[in-house]
């Protein structure tokens, strides 16, 4: 079974994910702080990892930046959860070393295939490339 590791602060958000990863056959591991979260990055090697931005303590983007200098066997691939009022977030999400990210609010009912098709990308296209909500014609 695949392994997704949440690192989310907020209560909601956090059953959120849960719930809609675990409908998509995800294992969830559960982080609230960026710190808890790389301890589980590196202990577990998830599959995935579903980073918010806005973390109490260490932000999702240091976490991000961290995670990566751990790793020394290919890169496991994170997706940032970034708000859409506050810009530059996607930018600064991906200079962290994100895969992609997926603003919120989430949306249930896309949220699996935009995951799929940023790690769909990222085998195919080099890291820091993906960006699931470019011509999608998605209206927030
Ligand atoms: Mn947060």
């Amino acid at each position: 079974m695949k392994r997704a590791l949440v690192v989310e602060d907020n209560e909601q958000g956090m059953y959120l994910l849960s719930f809609i990863l675990t409908k998509g056959g995800y294992e969830i591991i559960e982080a609230t702080t960026g710190e808890a979260g790389i301890e589980l990055a590196v202990k577990e090697k998830p599959d995935l990892i579903l980073m918010d931005i806005w973390l109490p303590g260490i932000d999702g983007l240091e976490a991000t930046k961290r995670i990566r200098k751990s790793e020394s066997d290919g890169e496991i691939p994170i997706i940032a959860i970034t708000s859409h009022a506050m810009s530059g977030d996607r930018e600064r999400a991906l200079a962290a070393g994100c895969t992609g990210y997926i603003e919120k609010p989430i949306n249930p009912e896309t949220f699996l295939s935009e995951i799929e098709k940023c790690l769909r990308k990222t085998r195919t296209v080099s890291a820091g490339q993906c960006d699931p909500q470019r011509g999608t014609g998605r209206q927030e």
